[in-house]
């Protein structure tokens, strides 16, 4: 249980991005009565408040999750997972003062290395050969290069041995600088991204014949996997790839489609069989569980698992009427392309889904939410039709979903209004509440 005392700075933090809009005693009533009635998690509780009294959940501080090699010159603020390779300390004079700063190399799973400066080691003392979770750093230039400073804001935690595994190989630059090409995972790959080597299992195959300009051609397409997840795959060359194998492709670039990754390798690319031990497609099929935050930073992703809170329920959720032309949702037997129609009834949740750190939509088809409300759209419209009101189906959905922690599985995408996901399975999750709580302890010594 957080107390008043600990309480205060996240009030605060509301109350700014609210401006000043809604009184901190509201602001801290609302917040006790979500973390520790409703047990949301703090980040999540935060973001629901703002929202709530209709503020942008995105102005709460948070520094924005990027790899090295996404690093741009001059990032205000940013969270970094990397592993130290060097690192010493040396005395400078700041306006006559002496002040110990620290400086060396990191580098990530992708093997992007680049140089950290630490400007106080009271915030941050990092390690070699030590992993490191870096929040609210920055960057600057340095010879056309992007230099992480770890200033007063920085927030470091470290991290697990396996967390980040650096390639073998890799050179430790002495003042840092960028490699190609990009050795990733499944999880790491985003729209644009080209030089890539990416070793998995080929899940699913197909090829079909295309027309292109210099003849009819054979491409090939499905589904591979590694232990963070699963991608979409176009062949535009014959590799004689075979389901079921494990491949190690040289030179693709990600397409994405709606910010979905799809990785395509063609005439440049290199198909290598590795024999190495590698994960089964039965184990490779299992839920691939990614943060919203993960995925808003590679814009979508394919067939994942999301565990976060339901912290709104939209319009158009239960009972809902669709057109048997073109399955538009229509009003009062109204299709607005079609006119009047014999409308057929269908059951929806549209949700808000949190899971603390961010959010997205998650859109579940009938069998999804019958599955997970336990009412039924024979059940609905039984119950629609001695009311007489479809509303009373929208409440009962709304009293069971909301402020419920839920596991989703499906695909994201990303259009104007943020990510969506159209859920193939949704599951209520209980909550382990004595992990959420050393977590929330975690977050409230670090803040
Ligand atoms: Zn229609």
């Amino acid at each position: 249980m957080m107390n008043k005392e600990e309480l205060a700075p996240h009030v605060k933090e509301i109350a700014r991005v609210l401006e000043g809009r809604v009184k901190e005693e509201d602001i801290e009533r609302d917040l006790d009565n979500y973390l520790n009635v409703y047990r949301m998690s703090l980040e999540a509780s935060r973001r629901h408040i703002v929202r709530k009294y209709g503020g942008d959940p995105n102005a709460l501080t948070k520094g924005e999750r990027k790899t090295l090699a996404q690093l741009g010159l001059n990032e205000g603020s940013v969270d970094i997972l990397a592993r130290v390779m060097s690192s010493t300390t040396r005395e400078i004079t700041v306006s006559g003062t002496p002040k110990t700063i620290q400086s060396g190399v990191l580098a990530d799973d992708a093997g992007t290395t680049v140089k950290f400066t630490v400007w106080d080691l009271t915030k941050a003392d990092l390690q070699p050969n030590t992993n490191y979770l870096i929040r609210y750093a920055y960057t600057r230039e340095w010879n056309g290069q992007p230099e992480l400073h770890l200033g007063n804001r920085v927030v470091v935690e470290e991290r697990p041995d396996d967390e980040v595994v650096v390639p073998e190989g890799i050179s430790i630059p002495s003042s840092g600088g960028r490699s190609a090409p990009q050795t990733v995972k499944v999880s790491g790959l985003q729209d644009n991204m080209y030089n890539v080597t990416l070793t998995g299992r080929i899940l699913s195959l197909k090829n079909r014949e295309v027309d292109t300009p210099s003849g009819k051609k054979m491409m090939f397409s499905g589904i591979l996997g590694d232990e963070t997840g699963r991608v979409e795959f176009t062949a535009w060359e014959d590799f004689n790839l075979r389901e079921g194998e494990v491949v190690t492709i040289s030179n693709g670039y990600v397409k994405g489609w709606k910010g979905i990754p799809r990785l395509s390798f063609g005439e440049k690319a290199e198909v290598t069989r590795p024999k190495i031990d590698f994960p089964s497609a039965e184990e490779l099929s299992k839920e691939a569980v990614r943060t919203i935050e993960d995925i808003e930073r590679t814009g979508g992703a394919f067939d994942v698992s999301v565990h976060g809170t339901i912290v709104d329920i939209k319009k158009g959720t239960g009972l809902i009427f669709r057109c048997p032309e073109c399955n538009r949702v229509v009003l009062k037997g109204v299709c607005q392309v079609h006119g009047k129609v014999q409308q057929i009834p269908d059951l929806r949740v549209r949700a808000i889904l949190d899971d603390g750190f961010a959010a997205m939509t998650v859109v579940m088809r009938k069998e999804v939410s019958e599955n997970l409300t336990g009412i039924t759209l024979k059940e609905a419209l039984e119950e629609a039709r001695e009311t007489m009101d479809i509303e009373t189906i929208s409440q009962r959905f709304e009293e069971r979903l909301l402020a419920k922690p839920v596991m989703v599985r499906g695909t994201v995408m990303s259009d104007d209004y943020g990510l969506s996901m159209t859920a193939s399975e949704a599951r209520f999750v209980t909550l382990d509440v004595k992990s959420e709580a050393e977590a929330l302890l975690r977050k409230i010594e670090v803040i």
